[in-house]
């Protein structure tokens, strides 16, 4: 059985005071969580902060980008090898906000896959489609494309590996959640593509949801056959509503 995943991302939110303030907060109520793993990914300056403070608990931490480079003259990027160095376990990989903003390619998103497979990181592969992609019947096209990307390059191997999150893009921050039936439908999409290499993979890896998922929508969301947790945005940045997303997981 799939373990359930519930990781934060925290975007680029709050000060150092509020991430420790949020990451204690988190940490006191995670002894009531009973059944899903529990992820943060705070913004690059707070790592070291929160992986001090979750030293000796079973709350697991990630980063929101990470190099496609391994080393070298590469100004203000962060490789996965830096990151593994003191005990981070996923790198969020290709979300929807910087293939927009950064102009983040599939080809560049493979190869920060591969950088963090290659340093023992766990990557949380980002895939989705925009309003407009949905509107014109193109969502399976988009994120096949988006898992392609590696499962294409890399194998099923390389996927089940991973972790992926499908975050439609019009439901990420906006308050409009995908409803539970949308979001299983592309989730068994994408675990039969991958099935279609090894079904040994398929069955392995966690698909998470994300995308305005709340305390009052996560239990129906998991709920669905192919919902392995979420990745939380917004409702990440609030410890109690955070931990009844992990608990209803
Ligand atoms: P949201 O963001 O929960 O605020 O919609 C999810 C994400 O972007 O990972």
């Amino acid at each position: 059985m799939r373990q359930p995943l519930v990781a934060g991302n925290w975007k680029m939110n709050g000060s150092k005071a509020d991430a420790a303030d949020l990451v204690n907060g988190i940490k006191a109520g995670a002894a009531k969580v009973q059944k899903a793993e529990i992820a943060v990914c705070p913004p690059f300056p707070y790592l070291q902060l929160i992986e001090g403070l979750l030293a000796g608990s079973n709350i697991r931490w990630g980063s929101q980008d990470v190099s496609n480079e391994s080393d070298g003259a590469f100004t203000g990027q962060v490789s996965a090898r830096m990151l593994k160095d003191f005990g981070c376990t996923y790198a969020i990989i290709g979300h929807s906000e910087r293939r927009m903003f950064n102009a983040e390619s599939d080809a560049l998103i493979a190869k920060k896959y591969d950088q963090a497979l290659a340093a023992g990181l766990t990557p949380v592969l980002c895939v989705g489609e925009s309003l407009e992609e949905r509107e014109h019947g193109k969502t399976e096209e988009v994120v096949a494309r988006h898992l392609d990307a590696v499962l294409e390059g890399a194998g099923a191997k390389a996927i089940g590996l991973g972790v992926i999150a499908y975050e439609p893009v019009w439901a990420i921050g906006t308050g409009v959640t995908a409803t539970p039936e949308q979001a299983q439908e592309v989730h068994a999409f994408l675990r039969q593509r991958i099935a279609a290499k090894s079904q040994a993979e398929a069955e392995a890896v966690r698909i998470l949801y994300g995308g305005s998922m709340k305390p009052g929508n996560a239990m129906e969301l998991i709920g669905q056959a192919d919902i392995d947790g979420g990745l939380i945005g917004g409702a990440a940045l609030k410890s109690s509503d955070f931990l009844a997303i992990c608990a209803a997981a």
